[in-house]
């Protein structure tokens, strides 16, 4: 059985991850879709939250798995038997970086290969962190958020807007 697993933040997941992981699920027997913690953004949502989301708006999807993780990637990998990791990219500028960590991510494990999907071209110039921006203001959502979750968002950041969380 191939295990893949695609890592990322997800704050919160959009339409963009969502093509991904439906794209990735056709390709592999098991995707395992996990909630890493990275040191360098500081995220709106929590951990769970996150998984949260993600397990509603892949809950059509039978092979796919929701997890959440503060571990080292390649050590993730190796402990859930997966060989795979999936990235998307959006453009050149996601290229660079995605390189780099693929790179290291196969120092730290020779058994990991890192695989590429495009993005679908009306996703590319979506990210978490403009949605969120996006989401404060009264903008219709529904092309960047899968619907489950839009109201979910959106009181998050009116909390946020009025100094609780
Ligand atoms: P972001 O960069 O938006 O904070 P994440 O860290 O959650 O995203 O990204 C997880 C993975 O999903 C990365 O491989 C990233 O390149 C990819 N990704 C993010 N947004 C999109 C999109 N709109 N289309 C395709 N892939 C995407």
């Amino acid at each position: 059985m191939t295990i893949a697993i695609y890592p990322g933040s997800f704050d919160p997941v959009t339409k963009g991850h969502l093509n991904i992981i439906e794209r990735a699920s056709k390709i592999f027997d098991k995707l395992i879709v996990c909630v890493m913690v990275n040191g360098t953004k500081r995220p709106t949502f929590t951990s769970a939250e996150r998984v949260d989301f993600l397990e509603r708006v892949t809950s059509h999807l039978d092979n796919v798995q929701i997890d959440a993780s503060p571990e080292l990637l390649a050590d993730y990998a190796r402990r859930m038997g997966s060989s795979v990791i999936i990235k998307g990219l959006r453009a050149a500028t996601d290229f660079e970086n995605e390189f780099q960590m693929a790179l290291i991510n196969r120092k730290l494990n020779p058994g990991l290969d890192t695989m590429f999907l495009t993005a679908e071209h009306q996703y590319m110039f979506m990210s978490s962190s403009v949605i969120r921006e996006l989401s404060r203001y009264d903008v219709d959502l529904s092309d960047f958020l899968p619907e489950q979750i839009i109201p979910d968002v959106r009181e998050k950041n009116h909390l946020i807007d009025e100094g609780g969380k």
